[in-house]
């Protein structure tokens, strides 16, 4: 097991767990120092703090995981060492959540359609609070017998290639990347390649020639150590972040989602000097 986890997801967005349950596992499993890295929230932080606090054996990095889009294509920057006072961040998250929720509304519009007759009410209802997902709306049709799980639901019918599918996004990656080196945050450029347990995302196209790019607009790192990659995809990014000079990355990218093949928190991740690298930068 590792150290240290800089992905990983609470039910303040599409997690299932509540970041002071989160918190628990990953002292659980041994963990030093994590980052909370909710998509387009910051609302977990607070109670991951406070879990933090009781449990006295891990450290938490504030984090924050953007959805952006380049040209139709999805890219996710991750924000680490991110401060809730930022005004413009926290603008930017209040605008992601209502476009999100009626980002979620056309998808459901879109699955009923193709006569999968699931209610919008019941996915709102079953997010509550949280920032709204394709993961919740997955949720609610494997409840309806739709599919036998979210992986098949988006395999079938969420995943960026298919009819249903609907962007979430309202920033590019080069704006949350001036966003976060604005508000005192490391940006990091997050899964580059493809995973097999979430297959239905398309990798990132023209990779070298972009994270050079993002890399003259200030990003810091980049997910090396991810989810389900192979050795073979952690060495070619070891390969890019090395020509980049960016600070190598990564966790879990745990959701507690339930696919039992989904990695759990400490079960891949970067060795500890990339904390120390990340905290030289911030200064
Ligand atoms: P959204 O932010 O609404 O676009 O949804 C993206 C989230 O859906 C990701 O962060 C994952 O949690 C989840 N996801 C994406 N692809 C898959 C997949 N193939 N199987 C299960 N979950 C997925
Ligand atoms: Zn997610
Ligand atoms: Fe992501
Ligand atoms: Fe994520």
């Amino acid at each position: 097991m590792f150290d240290l986890d800089l992905h990983l997801h609470s039910s303040e967005s599409d997690g299932t767990l509540s970041p002071s349950k989160l918190i628990s596992k990953c002292v659980e499993n041994g963990l030093k120092v994590v980052a909370l890295t909710d998509h387009d929230t910051l609302n977990g932080i607070n109670e991951a703090h406070d879990q933090v606090k009781q449990s006295g054996k891990i450290e938490l990095i504030p984090g924050i995981e953007i959805s952006c889009n380049l040209n139709g294509s999805e890219i996710h920057i991750l924000g680490l060492f991110t401060s809730l006072r930022d005004s413009r961040l926290r603008e930017y998250c209040d605008r992601a959540r209502k476009n999100r929720l009626s980002r979620s509304k056309k998808i459901v519009q879109r699955l009923q359609k193709i006569g999968i007759e699931i209610e919008f009410e019941k996915v709102i209802d079953s997010a509550g609070t949280a920032v709204i997902g394709r993961p919740h709306i997955a949720r609610a049709m494997v409840d309806a017998g739709y599919v036998k799980d979210t992986k098949e639901a988006f395999d079938l019918y969420l995943g960026t290639a298919h009819s249903a599918y609907y962007p979430s996004s309202t920033i590019t990656p080069n704006d949350a990347i001036e966003m976060l080196i604005e508000s005192n945050a490391l940006p990091v450029l997050a899964h580059p390649l493809r995973s097999k347990i979430k297959s239905s995302r398309n990798p990132i196209e023209n990779l070298t020639r972009l994270v050079s790019e993002f890399t003259d607009q200030g990003l810091a790192g980049i997910e090396v150590y991810y989810g389900d990659y192979t050795s073979g995809q952690i060495d070619k990014l070891r390969l890019i972040a090395e020509a980049n000079d960016l600070i190598e990355c990564g966790g879990s990218d745990f959701h507690n989602s339930g696919n039992p093949a989904e990695p759990q928190p400490g079960t891949i991740g970067p060795p500890m000097n990339t904390f120390y690298r990340l905290k030289d930068r911030l200064r």
